[in-house]
């Protein structure tokens, strides 16, 4: 689903220059749920938004579903991240005027499904995460668990191959981690290609392997002894 060959990215601050990945290579086959780790700062967000196509290398390969991505102008690289991915975030970054339903509705709109299918769409994504009832409410009218769900039926609207997320449960309590980490095993037990990036080791446990970033490259890639998130409650 994924294969990347010795991608480099640096970042240019001023007149100096910062190497934050020094050479990557790993592949991800379609199902697998993935945990990206590594203290602040080792480049898991800079990996993770050049696999979302939200930046690019400066060298390497990226193959996502067997196409090359690479040099894509901005419609096509939109088309396809729309097509591909989905994103959840540790901010949850929802639209704070529109409601939970029409949160989860707004790629369908980017993809021209109609407002009727948009909306029947949307809905059964909210079912999905257990949110009908908060359908109605503006994302300041939920608890942050519920925001994030209503981030991941967001993600989940476009029906991509696979979800990419960044810290998702950095914000939330332990509990409420948990429920969403219930959330995405569930959703990787249908079978969709998952990567969450975080620095907690409880969570990163709850996936099936462990990629560990430092100063840049790959030190360490394990399969992991799934726990089930809702194992100990
Ligand atoms: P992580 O997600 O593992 O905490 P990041 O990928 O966000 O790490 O950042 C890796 C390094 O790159 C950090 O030193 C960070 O300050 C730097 N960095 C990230 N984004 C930028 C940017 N847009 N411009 C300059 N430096 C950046
Ligand atoms: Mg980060």
């Amino acid at each position: 689903m994924i294969e990347i060959k010795d991608l480099h990215k640096s970042y240019s601050i001023g007149s100096n220059s910062l190497h934050v990945l020094k050479g990557i290579n790993f592949s991800v086959a379609e199902g697998e749920l993935v945990s990206i780790m590594g203290s602040s700062g080792s480049g898991k967000s800079t990996l993770l938004n050049i696999l979302g196509m939200l930046d690019e290398a400066d060298s390497g390969s990226y193959t996502l579903d067997g196409l090359p991505i690479k040099n894509l102008n901005e419609k096509i690289a939109a088309r396809y991240r729309n097509k591909f991915l989905g994103f959840i975030f540790q901010s949850f970054n929802l639209i704070s005027y529109k409601s939970a339903l029409d949160n989860v509705a707004l790629p369908l709109y980017y993809q021209g499904v109609n407002r009727k299918e948009r909306i029947d769409i949307a809905m059964s994504y909210l079912e999905k995460v257990g949110l009908t009832k908060w359908a109605s409410h503006l994302p300041n009218e939920l608890s942050g668990g519920q925001k994030q769900r209503v981030a991941i039926a967001r993600a989940l609207a476009s029906n991509p191959k696979v979800l990419l997320a960044d810290e998702p449960t950095g914000a939330l309590d332990t509990k409420t981690s948990y429920e969403v980490m219930d959330l995405i095993q569930g959703i990787n037990d249908e079978g969709r290609t998952i990567l969450v990036v975080t620095h907690e080791h409880d969570i990163a446990q709850m996936t099936k392997r462990i990629v560990n970033l430092k100063d840049g490259l790959i030190i360490d890639d394990t399969p992991v002894n799934q726990i089930r998130a809702l194992s100990n409650v």
